[in-house]
């Protein structure tokens, strides 16, 4: 494996062609994307049903596999341009921001609907990546994404929520446990 720790993803009851998947795919990404993963584009790239992936990305973002780090996007609601990146929802403005781009005036702790979550390889593969056999496992993988494709956002989380993903929404306040 590329990445040993995936390994214990088996533990949460995902099964080991999945995770050989997930674990190709994150070896075979190219440099400029690391820190903007989406399971999103894993699925679509994959076949492995999108609520899946969501999960596999989530636990591997856990503190007992750490292959993924998430990371949280403020998207502007009028004009989806990006303001600021955090480690942890908790650490959101909790103020009214202005958009950089716009000057639209918007709360992101409200509109958790326009807070991304994409995440970050923290790892390097264990071993190269010398075939081209395992890009190909993949459609579409060395195609530049523009970033066009339906991206993950924190109010998805709240809307079907889990145990794989709960640690996603730590110190988010009540609003989610209201949402179970
Ligand atoms: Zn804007």
């Amino acid at each position: 494996m590329y990445f040993p720790p995936l390994i214990r993803l088996g533990s949460y009851n995902i099964n080991p062609f999945a995770i050989g998947l997930l674990d190709s795919w994150l070896a075979v990404q190219r440099q400029a994307v690391l820190s903007n993963l989406s399971p999103i584009r894993f699925s679509d790239q994959s076949d492995i049903d999108v609520e899946l992936a969501i999960d596999m990305f989530s636990l591997s973002a856990q503190q007992d596999i750490g292959v993924l780090k998430a990371i949280y996007k403020c998207i502007c609601p009028n004009c989806d341009g990006q303001n600021g990146k955090y480690n942890a929802l908790s650490s959101l403005p909790k103020q009214d921001i202005i958009c950089r781009y716009c000057g639209y005036n918007y709360s992101p702790n409200q509109r958790l609907d326009y807070v991304e979550i994409v995440f970050e390889r923290c790892l390097e593969p264990s071993e190269s990546v010398t075939s081209t056999r395992e890009r190909d496992k993949f459609s579409n993988s060395g195609v530049i994404n523009l970033g066009n494709a339906e991206s993950l956002r924190v109010q998805d989380i709240i809307d079907k929520p889990n145990k794989a993903r709960r640690h996603l929404l730590n110190n988010l306040d009540s609003r989610y446990e209201a949402a179970q």
